[in-house]
């Protein structure tokens, strides 16, 4: 069996297709992680997909939480992110990972799975295989093997007539992550959710002064210096970080960006 890890993003997206072409649908399963609060359009996306790769994309779900709802998840928890610790992540995909490899008989010693890691994140490829968390698994990452980028990916899509996810083109954000991601102290980003999704920030504002999470980082150069999102100044104007380009992933990539 080889496990390709869908999640609405556009390499992860392409990352399948290749690997179909190369091995057949015969022993693939794709599975993607469903969260409540990623953007609508998501859905449509992973719908057109399962067109255009001819095959059924599964949903792995922690049974634990079955709403699939971060906000929930941090009421639990009491948190939301810490420098190294999301639960969101933690519970919504990792753990919904195990599970679904519990229930469909996933055996490292004889299964793969693929990874949508483009050719400019091989670092991610490289951590994951030396993570002791990760021992035993098989990665394959066709993207980089492809030697394809995150543009060419884009591009691959366009020319298949699939359109990209709206939170790339109608908002240009830089992921298909959960809108209001936690894991990015970005003011840049803080500021793209503050101004296309003003309901989501006020939402995460809220939740993270009443659980005490400083999510932005206003520091300079090396100096940190985390507020909270209602103290984020609304003429406070970020640079876009590279790390925003990072999708959320099924193994956990916290404190490797
Ligand atoms: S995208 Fe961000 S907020 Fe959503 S589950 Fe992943 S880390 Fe959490």
């Amino acid at each position: 069996m080889i496990v390709c890890w869908f999640s609405c993003g556009a390499a992860s997206a392409c990352a399948t297709k290749l690997t179909i072409e190369k091995y057949g649908r015969e022993n693939i399963r794709v599975v993607n992680n469903p969260v409540i609060n990623e953007h609508e359009d998501n859905k449509r996306f992973l719908e057109d997909c399962e067109k255009w790769l001819g095959i059924k994309i599964e949903s792995a779900t922690n049974p634990c939480f079955k709403h699939c709802d971060i906000t929930k998840v941090f009421d639990e928890y009491g948190v939301m992110s810490t420098p190294h610790f999301a639960p969101c992540t933690l519970e919504l995909k990792q753990n919904a990972r195990s599970q679904w490899e519990n229930d469909n008989g996933f055996n490292k010693d004889t299964d793969a799975i693929v990874m949508g890691y483009t050719v400019e994140e091989k670092q991610r490829q490289d951590r994951f295989n030396s993570a002791p968390k990760n021992k035993g698994y098989k990665l394959i990452c066709p993207l980089i093997d492809a030697g394809w980028d995150k543009h060419r990916c884009f591009n691959e899509l366009e020319m298949a007539g699939i359109k990209l996810p709206e939170i790339y083109t109608k908002f240009e954000f830089p992921n298909a992550n959960c809108i209001g991601c936690v894991k990015s102290g970005s003011v840049w980003y803080w500021q793209m959710v503050r101004k296309h999704f003003p309901e989501i920030f006020k939402q995460r504002a809220e939740q993270s002064r009443r659980l005490g999470c400083r999510l932005v980082d206003l520091g300079a150069g090396n100096e940190p210096r985390h507020i909270f999102l209602d103290e984020l100044p609304e003429n406070a104007v970020g640079r876009k970080p590279k790390s925003c380009y990072v999708e959320c992933g099924i193994f956990c990539t916290l404190g490797q960006q």
